[in-house]
């Protein structure tokens, strides 16, 4: 039996998360439960799945919780704020910790579950892309264990082999291929994309998602941050991380190997087999994922992504070029612009047009420490507010 601390667990990996774990009582318990704000939901988590602690974002949400709990005559904890996060990811009463919380606000209770040697469920992409070699190196000095999550990065982990050791040619492999469906925008003509609205670029043709990692598909940020990702967890130079566009998302990436052989994972686009995947790892347990039907399928296609339409993508891969504190300056510009967007403050366009000017303003620095890489995150926000408010 297995415990396991989920962290954001109202959303949408989170409510995946927990529809798995519910399928296997027999071997994982739920130590520990956190939502930002919505608090009813969080109360009907912690009924079903009998936490022994509940994290939210405030003192007023607690109290609002504490309230819900006890109206039915449940004793669970109650905490909150971002030490109380980072208290649940490390805590000796779980094993597992599911880092489940969208952007930087995730990062130090990711940092936490590292430190203290917990098997960590890696779904929030901003935490490895803010602060890729801190992470890295905290999960190596500590004996954490690392297993993605995110679709792309689940399926190469599960195509590289064993024992795999972060070193490409130690293992023969020649390319990491990371594939896309390139979004609700694929074809749309670029003259027109600055009028896109918030509901088309929420609307993701294959996966239902946050906000947020919608609209980074929408402008493929999200593939830009997967790339950043994949060079951090494989030990994969940028050059050999290709992006390739397949709008079916049946292949949710792939290994070539200096053999020729390309290996893939295939699967329905549903985040509950890359869940419990990585939480049985090495075992297989079910999901409730239907069984892909390749007939019904028929086709996969598969082409090269273009900068011109977007841009997001190649200032992820010069970001990542430039290292430094570059990518935690564009992640930081990529959640203020997404969320001014989803706001209609500003146009679709203007997304990548903001990160980049941010990109250029903030000078780049080593990625000495957690302190470094918050102050360059803490700028590139004020930075990107100001341009939005002229
Ligand atoms: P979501 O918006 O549905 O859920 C986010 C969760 O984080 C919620 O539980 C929310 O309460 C919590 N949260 C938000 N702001 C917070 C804050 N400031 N402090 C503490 N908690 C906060 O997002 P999601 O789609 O589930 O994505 C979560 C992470 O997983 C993201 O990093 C995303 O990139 C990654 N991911 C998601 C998918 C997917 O299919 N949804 C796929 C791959 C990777
Ligand atoms: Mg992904």
């Amino acid at each position: 039996m297995q415990s396991i601390s989920i962290l954001g667990s109202t959303g949408s990996i989170g409510v995946s998360t927990l529809d798995v774990i519910a399928r296997h009582p027999d071997r994982y318990r739920v130590y520990a439960l956190s939502a930002h704000s919505r608090v009813a939901e969080l109360a009907a988590q912690c009924e079903r799945f009998r936490p022994q602690v509940a994290v939210v974002g405030s003192a007023e949400a607690a109290g609002e919780l504490s309230a819900l709990l006890r109206a039915k005559g449940l004793s669970t904890e109650v905490a909150y704020g971002p030490e109380a996060l980072c208290d649940i990811a490390s805590a000796q009463g779980c094993d597992m910790v599911m880092a489940a919380i969208v952007g930087a606000a995730g990062l130090a209770s990711t940092l936490a579950a590292a430190r203290a040697g917990k098997k960590i469920l890696l779904a929030n992409k901003e935490a490895l892309v803010i602060s890729g070699q801190l992470l890295m190196d905290a999960v190596a000095a500590h004996g954490a264990c690392l297993l993605p999550i995110d679709s792309e990065h689940n399926a190469i982990f599960q195509c590289l082999p064993p024992g795999y050791t972060r070193s490409m040619q130690a293992h023969g492999v020649e390319k990491i291929l990371l594939t896309a469906s390139g979004g609700p925008f694929l074809t749309r003509a670029v003259a027109t994309l600055n009028d896109v609205t918030v509901e088309e670029a929420v609307a993701h043709p294959k996966w239902v998602m946050g906000r947020k990692i919608s609209v980074d598909s929408a402008t493929m940020m999200n593939k830009g941050l997967e790339v950043i990702e994949a060079h951090w967890l494989f030990g994969a130079p940028a050059d050999k991380i290709e992006v390739v566009i397949h709008p079916q998302s049946v292949i949710h990436s792939m290994v070539s190997y200096s053999d020729g052989s390309v290996l893939a994972q295939l699967g329905n686009p549903d985040m509950r087999t890359p869940i419990a995947s990585a939480l049985a790892y090495p075992d297989r347990i079910s999901s409730g994922v239907t069984p892909l039907d390749l007939a019904q399928i028929a086709q996969l296609s598969f082409s090269q992504p273009d900068f011109d339409r977007f841009p997001c993508l190649k200032l992820a891969y010069d970001a990542l070029h430039a290292g430094g504190t570059l990518a935690a300056v564009l992640n930081a510009a990529n959640e203020v612009a997404v969320q001014a967007f989803l706001d209609r403050k500003i146009g679709f366009r203007m997304i990548d047009q903001l990160i980049q000017r941010v990109m250029s303003a903030i000078p780049n620095r080593q990625a000495a420490d957690v302190g470094t890489l918050l102050e360059q995150d803490t700028a590139a926000r004020a930075h990107a507010e100001a341009l939005i408010s002229q």
